[in-house]
C-alpha cells in the first residue's frame, strides 16, 4: 500500500523560491571580482537567475546538457547555478587550481556547452579555447564596462546584458527529483579525474541533513560566510543550506587571505563561516600579527583535511568561537560525519572533550558507515583498529560519470572512501590516512596524518608533511618533512623531541627534512603525489645503516 501524502519533487530550485517568499529582502553581499562591495537580496537573485534561465535557452541549452561554471564565491555564480539546474541542466563546477591541461580533459570530458566564468579566469580560457571542443559560448561573470578584459575570446557574452536582454517569466522544476544537477570532478590523485554527478534529490536531502542541529545548524539570524569556494565539493552545499533557512550570505569572491577574510567576518558581523584548515592558520596569523578581534562570529565548520589541534585551542581558547571538525569528500556531496559531541562526550571534562573533537566524528542520518580489512570483512569499532572507511546513503556516489572507473560499490552497496580510519564506542570516526599514505611499517600501519597534525603544533612550523621512504628491513619508515615559519631555524631533535611522548616510539620518524616549500594541491590539501616525486632520490640515512650492516 503507498501513503497518500503529496508527491513534490525534491528539486533544489524550490530552495531559491522558498527564500524568495520567505527571506525576499535577506542580503547577499559580495566582495566582487572587479573590487567592490555588492548587494543584492533573495528576491533579487532569483529574478535574476530566472532572466539567466531564459538566455540560457535562448543559446540553446536543453534539458540534461552541462553547463560549466569557473568562478569565485559570488552572488552572480549563485544565480549562475540556479539558472543552469532550475531549467534541468547540469551545472559543472571547474575548479581553476587545476593544471590547464586538467581542466580542458574535465571540460571535454563533461562535454560543457557553456562555461560561466570570471575575469580572472579569461587568460587561461582564451589560451585553451581552441582545446574546448563542446563549448559554444563563453558568458563572462561582469558588466559591459569590464567586457574589454574578454577581447581575446571571439564573441564571449556578458552576463549583465544577457540578464537585462531576458525575461524573468521562466518556469523552473517540474521534472524528475532523480534529474542531475550537479557535476564535480575529483581531483584525481590517481588516475584521471572522475565526475561525481549529484541528482536535485540527493542535493536536497543533503541540505536537509547539513542543516540538522549537530551539523551545520544554520538559522534564519544567521550570516554565513563560504570561505570554501562552490567550486570544491559544492561550497559543503551552502549555497543551498543558506537560502534553504534564509540566512544573509556574505561571499568572498577572489580574496581569501586572513585580512581580506577579516575584513568581511566583522564589517558583516558574520556568525558562521566554513572552510579548510589552511584558510584558518591564515585568518589566525593575521589576528595575532595585528591584535585583530572576532566580535560577531561563533561557530566555524572545520574540513577537507583534519584540523590541526593548535587551530581548535586558539579559536576557542583566544577568540570564544566553536569549531565544528567535519569530514567528506567530492562523492558524499560532500557531508560524511561531524565531531558534534553526544551527551556523554559532552558531560567530559574540557580536557577530554578535545580528543573527540578533533576526529572527523560521527555519522548523521543518512549516511551509513563501516570499517572493512583489504577483503572486505567488517572491522571493530574499537577505536583502535584500523580499516577502509566505507559508505553508503542517498547523498553518496553510485557511478561515477559514463561509467569512469567501473563498478565502485562493494557486494552491500557501500563506496570505498580511499581512506583508513577507526571508529570508536561513541562511533566517532577517526581518518588515519589515505589508503595510498598509510606508511606500512613491518607488517603495521603508521598514520601519516596524525605525526603530522602533532608536528605542525611545533612553534617554528608553518606546515608539515609525512611520506613513507623505502627501508630494507621494514618497508618503509616515516620522514617529516617541515617547513619553517619565516625567520625561523631548527634542529631535526627539536622536532624529535616535541614528538616524543605524544606518539607510540615506533611512529617516530626516522629523519626530519626541512623543506621550502611544501606543495597543496587543487582542493588546498598536501600534495603527497607531488612530494614523493620530488623525494624519489632520498635515501632514508636509517636505510643506508641497515644496508651497511646487512
Ligand atoms: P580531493 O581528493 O579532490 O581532495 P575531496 O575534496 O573530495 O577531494 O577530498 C576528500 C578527501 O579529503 C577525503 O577522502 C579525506 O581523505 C580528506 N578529508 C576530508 N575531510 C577531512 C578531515 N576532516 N580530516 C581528514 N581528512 C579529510
Amino acid at each position: 500500500m503507498l501513503g497518500l501524502m503529496q508527491n513534490w519533487p525534491l528539486t533544489v530550485d524550490k530552495i531559491l523560491d522558498h527564500a524568495k517568499a520567505w527571506h525576499g529582502e535577506t542580503e547577499i553581499v559580495t566582495r566582487s571580482v572587479e573590487g567592490p562591495i555588492v548587494r543584492t537580496t533573495y528576491a533579487q537573485v532569483h529574478e535574476r537567475a530566472k532572466r539567466m534561465s531564459n538566455a540560457l535557452k535562448g543559446l540553446g541549452v536543453k534539458p540534461g546538457d552541462r553547463v560549466a561554471t569557473l568562478a569565485w564565491n559570488t552572488a552572480r555564480h549563485i544565480e549562475a547555478w540556479y539558472a543552469i539546474m532550475g531549467i534541468g541542466a547540469v551545472c559543472h563546477t571547474l575548479n581553476p587550481r587545476l593544471f590547464p591541461d586538467q581542466l580542458c580533459y574535465i571540460v571535454n570530458h563533461a562535454e560543457d556547452q557553456i562555461i560561466f566564468t570570471d575575469l580572472t579566469f579569461l587568460p587561461v580560457l582564451a589560451e585553451h579555447r581552441a582545446k574546448l571542443t563542446s563549448v559554444k559560448h563563453i558568458v563572462v561573470l561582469t558588466d559591459e564596462a569590464h567586457m574589454d578584459a574578454a577581447a581575446a575570446i571571439p564573441g564571449a557574452l556578458c552576463f549583465e546584458t544577457l540578464v537585462v536582454q531576458n525575461s524573468a517569466d521562466c518556469e523552473w522544476g517540474g521534472f524528475d527529483e532523480n534529474t542531475a544537477a550537479g557535476l564535480c570532478y575529483t581531483s584525481g590523485t590517481t588516475g584521471n579525474p572522475k565526475g561525481v554527478l549529484y541528482s536535485h534529490r540527493s542535493n536536497f536531502l543533503h541540505t536537509l541533513v547539513t542543516l540538522n542541529a549537530d551539523v551545520m545548524a544554520l538559522r534564519a539570524q544567521d550570516v554565513v560566510l563560504p570561505v570554501v569556494p562552490m567550486f570544491h565539493a559544492n561550497a559543503w552545499g551552502i549555497a543551498f543550506s543558506a537560502p534553504a533557512v534564509g540566512a544573509k550570505l556574505v561571499m568572498p569572491g577572489p580574496k581569501l587571505d586572513g585580512a581580506s577574510v577579516h575584513e568581511l567576518l566583522e564589517s558583516e558581523g558574520v556568525t558562521f563561516s566554513a572552510a579548510v584548515p589552511t584558510v584558518w592558520q591564515m585568518l589566525l596569523t593575521h589576528l595575532r600579527d595585528t591584535g585583530g578581534k572576532l566580535s560577531t562570529l561563533k561557530r566555524v565548520v572545520i574540513g577537507g583535511s583534519a584540523v590541526p589541534e593548535s587551530i581548535v585551542r586558539a579559536f576557542k581558547g583566544d577568540y570564544g568561537v566553536e569549531v565544528t571538525h567535519a569530514w567528506g569528500m567530492t562523492e558524499t556531496s560532500p557531508l560524511g560525519t561531524q565531531a558534534t559531541p553526544n551527551a556523554a562526550i559532552a558531560a567530559m571534562p574540557a580536557e577530554e572533550q578535545i580528543r573527540y573533537r578533533l576526529k572527523q566524528g560521527r555519522a548523521p542520518l543518512g549516511i551509513e558507515m563501516k570499517l572493512t580489512d583489504d577483503a572486505g570483512a567488517r572491522l571493530p569499532h574499537d577505536g583502535t583498529t584500523f580499516g577502509r572507511l566505507k559508505v553508503k546513503g542517498p547523498f553518496v556516489v553510485r557511478e561515477y560519470f559514463k561509467g569512469e572507473g567501473g563498478e565502485i560499490l562493494d557486494s552491500e552497496g557501500f563506496f570505498d572512501t580511499g581512506d583508513v580510519a577507526t571508529i570508536d564506542e561513541h562511533g566517532f570516526m577517526q581518518i588515519t590516512d589515505r589508503a595510498k599514505d598509510v606508511i606500512k611499517s613491518g607488517g603495521e600501519w603508521i598514520s601519516s596524518i596524525e605525526i603530522e597534525n602533532l608536528a605542525v603544533g611545533h612553534p617554528k612550523a608553518a606546515i608539515a608533511a609525512v611520506i613513507g621512504a623505502a627501508h630494507p628491513k621494514w618497508d618503509e619508515r616515516p620522514v617529516l618533512l617541515v617547513k619553517l615559519k619565516d625567520g625561523e631555524t631548527a634542529t631535526k631533535q627539536e622536532f624529535l623531541d616535541f614528538l616524543e611522548g605524544k606518539i607510540a616510539k615506533w611512529w617516530t620518524p626516522d629523519d626530519v627534512v626541512f623543506v621550502d616549500d611544501i606543495p597543496l594541491g587543487a582542493t588546498g590539501k598536501i600534495d603527497k603525489k607531488l612530494i614523493r616525486e620530488r623525494m624519489k632520490d632520498y635515501v632514508l640515512p636509517t636505510a643506508e645503516k641497515a644496508k651497511e650492516r646487512a
